[in-house]
């Protein structure tokens, strides 16, 4: 039996945790020792039986029919979490999840959580390679300020990089910032990310020409990579040409698509469309997804325009009559199109009542930001996440200082991620008992305290304690 190759389980050496490769959704659990001891056995070499009598010799169960009850119980809660386990076919062939059982084990005695729930090696490292982009789209979130050209990182750091991510076993390396293929070197590193089989998430606004989708191709886009992963999303916001030219700020953008579209499935590949949802085309949806389904597309998301920190859009914002509209809509273009895969942003009303605040607080997710994650800019300086404005008072280091590990162990990161109580002065936070257990595990958003209240030592507005009001994020 093996875990499913989207699964990542590593030893930290005095834990082992298991995550998830997406670039839509961050899944990092830190094992509970016997929960350890226990998925180590399920390697891809050994049968269901077989991990039923190892399972039974580690918690000392010795009726046999005890210790398969154990083994599904423990199988099933990984499958609760999203965690597919299956027999491995006989001609399988590579699976990154056969492994040794002994590797994963970490003594008992030594057997001891990360500092603070902040992990010893990240999980996933964000590239900004570039900020280069050929739109200028009227939501723009991007924090496009130039950058010291003289500074930037060459294409041989951006591999030792990726080399070094590959050697800490972090799979989850992803492409943001400005448009991968706006950029030749960028590019560059996409087709080494292929190379070296880690899954690609590319979301572009530039057009795919037949020479990018066949270099592509060449580069591996399409071959069975350890994960099977690759994605390639094309934005376009509207079926209707001069609404897709007037949020993107060019001409002839949705001809461009779909000359992509077309050189891209010549080759075998097949995008995903994302669009975002802004008062000139909330109604769109139905057409996006007719119109784009007639050259082959199965895979759409559609999401609200949100506030950019960096320019002004607050009337691109939907208003809460709008927000309706799409909520009530939504069941019914699902229905229509039962076979497609379709992720419409579908919010709660924004008048919530405290209780429902309170409840929506305590389920918040976890900050990922410098916990198990890292965002390198291109000038190798790296902050949190990428949506925290790029500006030395954020940053935690260079990546050129030793490295992702070099980094990730400097004294700021974690003056960053752990700050005094005392600087929140003022502000909720300065006095509230929730302090500690908010930053070591409940989880406070950096980003929507900036974006809020232009000040990190804020509470974020979702906070059931904050009361003041809030720049509108979206
Ligand atoms: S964000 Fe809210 S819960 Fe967290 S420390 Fe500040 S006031 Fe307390
Ligand atoms: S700062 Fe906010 S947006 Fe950024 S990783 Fe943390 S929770 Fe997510």
């Amino acid at each position: 039996m093996v875990l499913d190759s989207k699964w990542v389980l590593r030893n930290d050496k005095t834990y082992v945790v298991l995550y998830l490769v997406s670039s839509s959704e961050t899944k990092v659990w830190i094992l509970p020792a016997p929960l350890s001891y226990a998925i180590a056995f399920i390697n891809g070499r050994n049968t269901f039986d077989q991990i039923c009598f190892y399972i039974g010799k580690v918690f000392g169960i010795e009726k046999e029919f005890e210790a398969k009850q154990k083994t599904t119980k423990i199988i099933n809660v990984l499958k609760h979490n999203g965690v597919g386990v299956s027999i491995l076919a006989e001609n399988q062939g590579y699976h990154p999840n056969i492994y040794e059982t002994k590797d994963f084990f970490v003594p008992v005695r030594n057997y001891k959580g990360p500092f603070r729930n902040r992990l010893k090696v990240p999980t996933s490292i964000n590239l900004f390679t570039t900020k280069k982009c050929n739109t200028n789209c009227l939501y723009c979130y991007a924090d496009r300020r130039p950058d010291d050209q003289g500074n930037l990182l060459s294409m041989n750091e951006w591999k030792a990089i990726i080399d070094e991510c590959i050697a800490l076993n972090i799979w989850n390396i992803g492409l943001v910032g400005g448009d991968q293929l706006a950029s030749s070197d960028s590019f560059a590193v996409v087709k080494y990310l292929l190379g070296k089989q880690v899954p690609v998430f590319i979301s572009t606004k530039c057009e795919v020409t037949d020479k990018i989708a066949k270099d592509l191709v060449v580069a591996g886009f399409l071959s069975a990579s350890l994960r099977n992963l690759n994605e390639l999303q094309l934005s376009v916001d509207s079926a209707n040409s001069r609404n897709a030219d007037l949020l993107t700020g060019t001409s002839g953008f949705l001809e461009r698509v779909c000359r992509s579209i077309d050189c891209c499935t010549a080759h075998g590949i097949v995008p995903k469309i994302k669009a975002v949802l802004t008062p000139f085309n909330y109604m769109e949806i139905e057409e996006i997804i007719s119109y784009f389904s007639e050259k082959g597309i199965v895979d759409f998301q559609f999401v609200h325009c949100g506030r950019s920190y960096f320019k002004e859009n607050k009337n691109l914002l939907l208003t809460e009559d709008m927000k309706k509209w799409i909520h009530d809509s939504k069941e019914q273009v699902l229905a229509k199109y039962p076979n497609f895969k379709i992720t419409i942003q579908d919010e709660p009303p924004r008048n919530i009542s405290r209780t429902e605040k309170i409840e929506t607080w305590k389920r918040r997710a976890k900050c990922s930001g410098g916990y198990s994650s890292l965002t390198i800019l291109p000038t190798g300086f790296v902050i949190a996440c990428e949506q925290i404005p790029q500006i030395p008072q954020y940053f935690m280091g260079n990546i050129r200082d030793g490295g992702i590990m070099g980094v990730w162990n400097n004294e700021k990161i974690e003056r960053f991620l752990f700050p005094e109580q005392s600087l929140f002065k003022g502000s909720p936070c300065g006095k509230c008992d929730e302090f500690v257990n908010c930053f070591d595990n409940a989880g406070f958003c950096f980003r929507d305290a900036i974006f809020a209240y232009d000040d990190i030592f804020q509470a974020p507005p979702s906070c059931p304690n904050q009361n003041r009001k809030p720049r509108r994020l979206s």
